[in-house]
Parts: C-alpha cells; sequence; structure tokens
C-alpha cells in the first residue's frame, strides 16, 4: 500500500491471441512451436502487391468476447495503420484498430472482499502481432521467427481505475479465466498467447488529476503482474515523496531480480501517424450477429462462482478458483451430483489438484475422474484419513496406480485413522507418562499444551490417531489427573 496519503492508480491493456486456425489476414497456420519461419506466405511477409483478406472467425471472437464483457459492439469499424518501426514487423505498420475498434466501453468484473468490482473498460480492439526477434541463439546475430508476424490478437484496454497491484492481477486472472471460458484464447502465457503492460501512476489521495504514468511491458504472469506493479507503486511513491519528477517511461520487469528499469523515456506522445487502411474494407456487423453470438455465451466464471456460494455453500476463495478453472469446475459439477461432500470436494480441488495443475500442467490430473474425486472426499470428509496424508499418499496412489477407490488404497495403504478407543487411550497414556512435568503444567493453568500433547500422540501413532478423538480423551485425562 502506498503510504501517506498517496492512492495507485493503474490501467491494463492486455493482448490475447485469438484462438483462430489461420492469421488475421491470410491463410497462414497460427500453430505454436513450429519450425521458424515455416508459416511464412507473401502476406505474412509482406511483399509489395500483396493484399490482406480479413479472417472471419476472428471478428466473431472478438464479438463473443465484447458481448460476454457488456461491451458496445461498434457495428461499423474499420482499421487502421500504426506506423512504427520494428525489425519483426515487415509491413512497417501494423494493422490495428484506432478511431474506430469493434468493442467500446464494458467491464472486467473482479471477485474483492467486499463483491464483484467492475473493472472499467475503454476499448476491445483487433489487430495483427508482429514476429519474434530472438537475441539469445546466435552469438553474433539477432534472428527473425515470422511465424507469429500477422497472428489475430485482440487488445483489451481497461480505463485507468484498477487501485491496487492486488486488483490488477485479479483482473489479468479474470481476463484469463474468461478467454478460455469462452474459448476465444488459450491464456497460455508461457507462451505469449497472453500478455499484459501495467499502466502505474500515483497521486496525492483526492487529486482529482492523473500522475504521470510508467509503462512497464510484456509481463508473463499473474504473479508478476502483482511483482512488478508493487515494485513501482513503491519507487513511484519515494520519488514523489522527495520531490524528484516523475517521468512517462516504459519499463521493464525483470522476474529474476522482482525490480524494474527503464527501456525509454517518452517526451511526447508517440506519433503513429494512423490512418485508415485503404485495402480493407471496414467490418459491418449487423444487429443479428450479434444476438446470434450473445446466444452462445455460457455462464461466466464470477457468475457461475456465485451459484458455487449459493447453491454448494462453498466460501467466495473456494468459488472463485473453482469457477476460474473450466477443468476444475466440470470435475465439481460432475462429483457434485455424486455427493454431499461439497466442502471436500472444493478442499480436493483448489488444494493438492489445483496444485498439481500449476506445476505440472492440466494433464497431470487427467487420471482423476468424478467417482475417483467423490472417493478421496468422502474419506477425508469422514476423517478416515487425515486430509495432510491422503494427500500425500493416497493422491500419488490413485494417479499412477489401477486402483479407483481412495477408501481401498487406504487400506493396503494401511492409512486409516485409529479411532478405536484402546488405541488411543494407550497412545495417550504413554505420553501423558513420558512428560509428567508437562502435565504439572497443564494442571497450573497451561491450556495451551493440548496441542503439545495432541502432537506427540500424533507422533507416536505415526500419523495414525484420530486427532479430534484423541483430543477428547486427552482432556477428560488431564481434567481428571
Ligand atoms: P497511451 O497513449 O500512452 O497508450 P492511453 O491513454 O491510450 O495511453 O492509455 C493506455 C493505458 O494506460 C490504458 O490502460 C489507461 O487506462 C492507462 N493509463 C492512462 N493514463 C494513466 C495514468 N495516469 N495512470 C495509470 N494508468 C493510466
Ligand atoms: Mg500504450
Amino acid at each position: 500500500m502506498p503510504q501517506n496519503g498517496f492512492e495507485t492508480v493503474i490501467g491494463l491493456e492486455i493482448h490475447a491471441q485469438l484462438l483462430t486456425k489461420s492469421k488475421l489476414f491470410c491463410g497462414d497456420s497460427t500453430i505454436f512451436g513450429d519450425t521458424p519461419n515455416s508459416h511464412v506466405s507473401a502476406i505474412s511477409l509482406a511483399h509489395p502487391g500483396t493484399l490482406p483478406v480479413l479472417n472471419k472467425e476472428a471478428v466473431k471472437l472478438a464479438i463473443k468476447l465484447g458481448v460476454a464483457l457488456d461491451c458496445t459492439i461498434n457495428q461499423y469499424n474499420y482499421f487502421a495503420r500504426k506506423h512504427y518501426f520494428y525489425p519483426d514487423l515487415p509491413n512497417g505498420y501494423q494493422i490495428s484498430q484506432n478511431a474506430a475498434p469493434i468493442c467500446v466501453g464494458g467491464a472486467i468484473p473482479i471477485a474483492t472482499a467486499t463483491g464483484i468490482r467492475h473493472i472499467a473498460l475503454n476499448r476491445i480492439h483487433l489487430e495483427n502481432d508482429a514476429g519474434k526477434s530472438i537475441h539469445d541463439a546466435d552469438p553474433e546475430n539477432t534472428l527473425i521467427d515470422l511465424n507469429r508476424a500477422g497472428t489475430a490478437l485482440v487488445e483489451i484496454v481497461t480505463e485507468p481505475v484498477i487501485s491496487s497491484p492486488e486488483e490488477a492481477s485479479a483482473c489479468l486472472a479474470m481476463v484469463r479465466s474468461i478467454v478460455r471460458h469462452l474459448g476465444v484464447c488459450d491464456g497460455n502465457m508461457e507462451e505469449g498467447s497472453l500478455r499484459c503492460d501495467v499502466n502505474i501512476s500515483v497521486r496525492k489521495k483526492g487529486d482529482p488529476r492523473l500522475g504521470t504514468k510508467v509503462e512497464i511491458k510484456n509481463l508473463n504472469s499473474v504473479r508478476n503482474v502483482k511483482r512488478a506493479a508493487t515494485y513501482e507503486e513503491a519507487r513511484l511513491t519515494r520519488m514523489i515523496e522527495n520531490g524528484e519528477e516523475v517521468l512517462q517511461q516504459t519499463r521493464n520487469f525483470d522476474a529474476d531480480t522482482g525490480i524494474t528499469t527503464a527501456l525509454r523515456t517518452k517526451e511526447e506522445a508517440n506519433d503513429y501517424r494512423y490512418f485508415p487502411d485503404p485495402d480493407l474494407p471496414p467490418i459491418i456487423v449487423t444487429s443479428e450477429e450479434i444476438e446470434e453470438i450473445r446466444k452462445s455465451i455460457p455462464l461466466l466464471p464470477h457468475e457461475i462462482a456465485q451459484e458455487l456460494t449459493h447453491k454448494y455453500g462453498l466460501g467466495q476463495e473456494a468459488s472463485s478458483i473453482i469457477s476460474g478453472d473450466d477443468l476444475l469446475y466440470h470435475l465439481f459439477e460432475s462429483a457434485s451430483v455424486l455427493t454431499g461432500q461439497h466442502a471436500a470436494l472444493a478442499n480436493w480441488l483448489i488444494g493438492p489438484l489445483k496444485s498439481l495443475i500449476n506445476e505440472k500442467g492440466a494433464s497431470s490430473i487427467e487420471g482423476i475422474t468424478a467417482p475417483k474425486l467423490v472417493s478421496l472426499a468422502e474419506l477425508t470428509a469422514q476423517n478416515s484419513v487425515s486430509f495432510a496424508t491422503a494427500a500425500a499418499k493416497i493422491l500419488p496412489e490413485m494417479l499412477s496406480g489401477n486402483e479407483h477407490d481412495a477408501l481401498a488404497i487406504a487400506r493396503k495403504l494401511n492409512l486409516l485413522q485409529v479411532k478405536d478407543t484402546d488405541a488411543l487411550n494407550e497412545w495417550i497414556d504413554q505420553v501423558l507418562a513420558r512428560f509428567p512435568e508437562k502435565v504439572l503444567e497443564y494442571q497450573k493453568g497451561k491450556k495451551s499444551l493440548t496441542g503439545f500433547f495432541a502432537g506427540e500422540v500424533k507422533k507416536l501413532s505415526k500419523g495414525k490417531a484420530d486427532i479430534k478423538s484423541a483430543m477428547e480423551i486427552l482432556s477428560q485425562k488431564l481434567n481428571k489427573q
């Protein structure tokens, strides 16, 4: 948080590569990771005399995203040339939209502690991507791969209304789950299908004017958006407090050090010399087309989250994690009709399964079907095996072996918790006998020692004592002695 009466203002520019098979203005494939320069027709190379032809699927996807985010669809929109020099931009200009973007207004719904907050959008426009310069493959030269040149992007531009690094990252996370959920973009940030620029400024609280912004380019994860914004928020606040002048800059974030550095300082607005692209006719969208697309839009993640809270009583965090990931949501949906243990289902999904997806990718939990998940949830809900033990031992066995039932695995691995009073009594008596001085301390009033005794019982039983039952017996014994 910025100190001493300052406030942070953030606006995001998010580029999402549309899930079209071919590029925005030609038939070249958009497949990721192929041999460099293997999908480069004369149009991708911008040979003189070639003409772009618009990919209609890209237009549909942009409208789909716009309708989902409550934008106004601009029924007469058109492309403009945005001129600048990049070695990997063969035309010498980008085909983008300026005066008439395809979507205007709208909002990104994000979950906050106090409910849904709508982050206002300025616009969503269509444009083509540049190629890639590769600086580290050859010691002498920069290499260029133009496979990506010309792929279809939307740029989602928010208003400067985001007020913290946490909100900024929540915004990007929400965009990622929405575009995935709609099938508009694969949301794969490591491959660059989704990238985010963070514009950030700091001003005195209550000042109606915006402070001078800096722009941090090309952040490639939700976490790095938060890290970069947090670093920059502190740096800008310090500068303003010290009376230093903030320069309008473009900055780079180094994920290894967590630090931003200046790339270039903008002295004045860039002059891109935008003008309508004479090679491309305007895009005319009919009301029927918009309505047709509107009908195809499913419930959005934040609506699903509300449903999960109301229908199953899940907490806000669990609801928003599950609704934000289609894989988790579909598992929950199909498992929740097979059991009443909805909270335990949610714990499995947002804990061990989500960690596996994060670490090893979605395919790592392919082996988990709804019935398997249900057997895990019932096992831990009934406290037959502790959650930690089940996650560490039963889940891996279920993923690698043939056994489908968590209880059967628990039996096979001898993990079932012991609730048997005789066994518990014996462990507890041993522990109390081993620590007579602690028993005295307890009886003199140090009631917090119950936790210590329970821990020792757990150790002695090698994790198999059912702790809830053990605690009951423990407190009976301690208070009697
Ligand atoms: P530019 O012309 O430099 O690209 P724009 O006005 O088009 O600037 O805005 C680009 C992005 O920067 C938008 O997401 C907008 O919300 C954000 N932005 C603009 N001014 C500020 C500011 N002073 N502080 C934070 N973000 C800002
Ligand atoms: Mg910009």
